[in-house]
């Protein structure tokens, strides 16, 4: 990861230099349509990565969670954002935080891509999906059960 001090925009939502990733390495059937770029990384694992995510239309992120943060910022789009108990809808510009092992799932609408910044300590706990029983539980629960995908 570079450590330059300025990183020009090449073209909307695309860094000089910085690549285009898949959204989780290790593939995975929980999630679709997700671009990852990691836009700072500070290198050491006391310090925190800021990424920039893009859900293409229709797509959505893993119903996941773990022990460590999400600070989000929407940049573009529209979409909703599952958080515990809640769903929240999106638009550029909201901020969404995501407490210590909370259920979440980020949705982007039909209509375009929903981006986002996040960011996150370096040395994290890997994401945990729900177990059946879990999942079998948020659906239950009539606030967000027609919401999560899994
Ligand atoms: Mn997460």
């Amino acid at each position: 990861m570079s450590q330059k001090t300025h990183i020009a925009q090449t073209e909307p939502f695309r860094w000089e230099d910085v690549p285009v990733l898949a959204y989780k390495e290790d593939g995975g059937t929980h999630f679709r349509s997700i671009t990852r770029q990691v836009l700072f990384d500070d290198g050491d694992a006391a310090g925190s990565q800021l990424r920039y995510f893009e859900i293409a239309p229709g797509g959505h992120s893993t119903l996941e969670r773990h022990d460590h943060i999400h600070s989000v910022m929407v940049l573009r789009g529209c979409g909703q954002a599952l958080v515990g108990r809640e769903i929240h809808a999106l638009q550029a510009n909201d901020l969404v935080r995501v407490p210590p092992q909370t259920w979440h799932q980020f949705r982007a609408t039909a209509g375009e891509p929903l981006g986002f910044l996040c960011v996150v300590r370096t040395e994290r706990d890997k994401p945990r999906l729900p177990t059946v029983a879990e999942l079998a539980e948020l659906r239950a629960d009539g606030r967000i059960g027609p919401f999560v995908r899994a």
